[in-house]
């Protein structure tokens, strides 16, 4: 089976995160193995990557969401450096400035959806407009409520656009969590990632669960999926989402584009001024 179809959230069916084991590594023979195919997954995604931009027809736009410490900023390192930076755009979304919350909720998103040829990579998304807004009430509930829908005719509007959404959620436990907070409070050079407010947020892990349920329910669509990702052991989580990358990559169906000048005629016209000898 595709890991596309083992992990994506069924369009219109949902999925209880309970039965999604964070720790999960069914899908690799084992963790060597798994490393290997990252290699060569990553080697395919730079290749279509190339042809993506040659084509300049379509474009794919990557949504990264997670719990605090999920793993967004690894999947960035680890995966999307196969993508030439020529082509390829990462934005992050903090909290909105007083400028950005005088308009709606996407419309400092829209900007960053990927040109035709290109790629985004976003590190959190307009989904925190129902997840964080949500669960610390930053929004009446008729405001969020409405935003599922806004969502996906947005959604809807880049895709008839020729941009292909896909929308990953790392799934982690809350223990891996607290050991990963742990690894930035103790390393030097992660100290710069803890704050109170990492802490403060886990009082709130079952209101995220039911948030992230709800987005995934409602927003995962053909058009635009989610896949929901074990996430704790971070080996598997590359390897999972470089596979569903490149599978979703190699169903859009890049073609580099004919040329459009006449080749033979440069040959001829050109190479044999440059004279013989450097003419094979
Ligand atoms: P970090 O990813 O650690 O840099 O943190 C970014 C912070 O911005 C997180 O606490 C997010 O929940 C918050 N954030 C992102 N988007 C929104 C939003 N639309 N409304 C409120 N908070 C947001
Ligand atoms: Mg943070």
């Amino acid at each position: 089976m595709s890991l596309s179809k083992k992990f994506r959230v069924e369009p219109g069916k949902g999925i209880d995160l309970a039965d999604l084991d964070p720790a999960d590594t069914s899908a690799a023979k084992s963790k060597a193995a798994a490393k290997a195919e990252l290699a060569s997954d990553l080697e395919a995604l730079t290749e279509l990557q190339r042809a993506l931009y040659a084509e300049a027809r379509q474009s794919l736009l990557i949504c990264l969401q997670a719990p605090d410490a999920g793993g967004k900023d690894g999947t960035i390192r680890n995966i999307f450096t196969a993508f030439n930076p020529q082509g390829c755009h990462v934005k992050g979304f903090k909290a909105p400035t007083t400028i950005e919350r005088g308009y709606d909720f996407l419309w400092r998103v829209h900007p960053h959806v990927p040109p035709r040829g290109g790629v985004s990579i976003f590190n959190r998304s307009h989904y925190e407009d129902v997840l964080v807004v949500r669960v610390k009430e930053l929004a009446p509930e008729a405001v969020w409520r409405a935003r599922y829908e806004h969502i996906n005719a947005f959604e809807r509007l880049i895709a008839d656009n020729g941009t292909r959404t896909l929308k990953f959620y790392l799934h982690i436990s809350k223990e891996e969590q607290l050991s990963r907070f742990a690894a930035r409070l103790e390393n030097p050079a992660k100290n710069w990632k803890i704050s109170e407010a990492d802490y403060e947020e886990r009082a709130y892990w079952e209101d995220y669960r039911v948030a992230f349920e709800e987005a995934l329910a409602r927003c995962s669509t053909d058009i635009a999926p989610w896949f929901a990702i074990p996430a704790d052991k971070k080996w598997y989580r590359n390897f999972v989402i470089a596979r569903i990358v490149r599978e979703q990559m190699e169903a859009m169906k890049i073609k580099l584009p004919e040329p459009s000048v006449d080749l033979e005629d440069i040959r001829r016209r050109y190479l044999t001024e440059v004279g013989a000898g450097v003419v094979a």
